[in-house]
């Protein structure tokens, strides 16, 4: 199975697919997978909003950058509450396991899914979303219990950190997801959830006129209002594409809109990204560095002094030990 099934429902969550596009190879690597099992993740991000649309607009986003301002980091799915998102195919690799690309490590050979766990979360849902969700794909990719692993298996992170404070270990989670499995029921897409009710719940009007309105902008032609049609606009409305989301007038009083924090920040050419921050200013205080353009790849002179600063420091360092001295340097010719 390359792709879920778009708009079916798995869980209590709605099933969406909205692939991020090639172009970034530290978000899209884009060379061939053939699956291994899954590896399961929380996304350590407690903010407000930080729900699976958010993280598919992330990705998104991060997708659309150029390299010098992404770092090694994707996955193929977000689930929250309501949403199952998938953004990478499951026949290609991405970068959650944090161990690495050899051709056994977990980023090479599992599919990543992160579950959300925003402020006011319901984890319970999210958790049987999971569940539910890794129970379908152990059937339809045919894995072994085995085969469904923490984020921790691979480097040691402690992640899913959820599950392992609740839980104390992975095996607790991982034996309902085997009951799941064995019992059959929670692996199985049932019917999608009805764009009538999205729109309802969104305080839009749901009539066929409006959703022909709507499906217009989005590019849907010659809507009838069938189920085909329908999923497809569902999973265009709850993304939010194309960029100018339309809004037909609902038809009473709307209700309160749900914000979304997008945890993405724009790329200060002059700052580090939060990743690399202590490394820099340490490297600049002590004169590795000059402490400029730090999203700039190295040259070959650049490398020659930062590296050459650590070098003499050694030096100094074993200068009155000559015979250790002897083991790291050869004398000029
Ligand atoms: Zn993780």
């Amino acid at each position: 199975m390359r792709l879920l099934p778009h708009g079916m429902k798995i869980g209590h969550a709605t099933v969406i697919v909205d692939i991020v596009p090639k172009g970034n190879p530290e978000i899209r690597p884009g060379i061939p997978m053939k699956a291994r099992g899954i590896t399961d993740h929380d996304t350590g991000n407690k903010g407000r909003g930080a729900d699976a649309i958010a993280h598919n607009k992330l990705l998104h986003n991060w997708g659309k950058l150029p390299v010098r301002d992404t770092t090694h980091v994707s996955w193929h799915g977000a689930i929250d509450e309501d949403y199952i998102i998938q953004h990478l195919p499951f026949d290609e690799p991405g970068f959650h396991c944090g161990d690495g690309w050899g051709l056994n490590s977990g980023n090479r050979n599992t599919i990543g899914f992160e579950k959300c766990m925003h402020e006011g979360a319901n984890r319970t849902k999210i958790e049987e979303n999971a569940i539910a969700l890794y129970a379908f794909l152990m059937k339809e990719m045919d894995f072994p219990i085995n085969w469904i692993r923490p984020h921790q298996y691979w480097s040691g992170k402690y992640c899913p950190a959820l599950i392992l404070n609740k839980y104390g270990s992975f095996l607790p989670f991982r034996n309902k997801i085997e009951a799941a499995f064995k019992s059959g029921a929670a692996g199985k897409p049932s019917k999608p959830q009805s764009i009538v009710d999205y729109l309802n719940a969104q305080g839009q009007d749901s009539s066929i006129t409006a959703r022909a309105k709507l499906a217009a902008a989005y590019g849907i032609k010659g809507y009838v209002g069938s189920e085909e049609q329908n999923i497809k606009l569902l999973g265009f409305l709850v993304v939010g594409k194309p960029a100018t989301k339309p809004v037909v007038k609902p038809a009473e009083k709307p209700k309160e809109v749900k914000v979304v924090v997008n945890p993405i920040k724009k790329t200060d050419p002059n700052e580090p990204s939060d990743l690399a921050k202590e490394h820099w200013e340490e490297m600049k205080a002590n004169g590795y560095l000059d402490g400029t353009r730090p999203h700039d790849a190295m040259t070959r002179q650049e490398y020659a002094v930062a590296n050459n600063r650590l070098r003499k420091n050694l030096l100094e360092l074993i200068n009155d030990e000559e015979a250790r001295k002897a083991r790291f340097e050869k004398p000029k010719k």
